[in-house]
């Protein structure tokens, strides 16, 4: 059977992440998180010192790009693959608040798009492999036979990002989650750099109201009438 690629993009926490594992999985397809990458560069940057609260090295990020190398590794437990900085694991340290608060700033820097994307490209260019961000089906894969583009309320899915860090263990309030999530839509949506929009070919899809399972029922009879064109 053909393999195809299937581009998920979308706003922050809707859940992109959650579907795209649960099909890749069903389909035996890789999955890959692309917004992990701009993560790991954002981790960089601040271990490095080139990002803080006060301030922001971009040429000094830039000039280091070369030394940032990202890779995945598949961890059979877990049931999807980690990503890791110059082979340390950093799946979990990516995944903070304050992390969230510096990464559209990041990913908005075209030096940093073109080396994730050209890593992207090489990670799906043999199909069968279901990638989430914000520019999977408009920049990385506009050929991609399946486009999907995700939607949720901003409090929904602020809600569900607050849970995931609570349960976590992290100290956040639900408002610091809700305005980083609105911050993140308006600096995503509005980047001159590959912005977040649907592309035309895009089925848009709110799951505001939909449970876990309607919404895998859902993409997989999209994945399926796809694959029988
Ligand atoms: O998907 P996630 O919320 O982990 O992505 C983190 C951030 O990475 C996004 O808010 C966005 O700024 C950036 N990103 C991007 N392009 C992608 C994936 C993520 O700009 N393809």
């Amino acid at each position: 059977m053909t393999k195809i690629t299937i581009a998920i993009d979308g706003f922050s926490s809707t859940g992109k992440s959650t579907v795209a594992k649960q099909i890749a999985k069903h389909f035996g397809y890789v999955y890959v998180d692309s917004g992990a990458m701009y993560r790991a560069v954002t981790y960089f940057a601040m271990q490095e010192g080139f990002i803080d609260a006060s301030h922001f090295n971009v040429d000094g990020l830039v000039e280091q790009l070369e030394s940032v190398n990202i890779s995945f590794k598949f961890n059979e437990a877990l049931g999807f693959a980690e990503v890791y900085l110059n082979a340390t694991n950093i799946e979990n340290e990516i995944r903070t608040l304050e992390v969230s608060n510096f990464v559209s700033k990041v990913a908005a820097i075209s030096e940093v798009r073109l080396k994730l994307v050209e890593q992207q490209q090489a990670l799906g260019n043999q199909g069968g492999v279901v990638m989430d961000g914000r520019d999977i089906g408009t920049v990385v894969f506009p050929d991609a036979e399946l486009k999907l583009f995700m939607t949720a309320s901003a409090e929904t899915r602020a809600e569900r990002r607050f849970s995931e860090l609570i349960e976590r263990g992290d100290a956040v309030t639900y408002e610091a989650v809700l305005k980083n999530v609105q911050e993140r839509d308006y600096i995503d949506s509005n980047r001159e750099d590959s912005p977040l929009i649907k592309a035309k070919d895009a089925i848009q899809i709110d799951n505001s109201h939909m449970s876990l399972q309607e919404q895998f029922d859902k993409i997989l009879t999209l994945v399926n009438t796809t694959l029988e064109k």
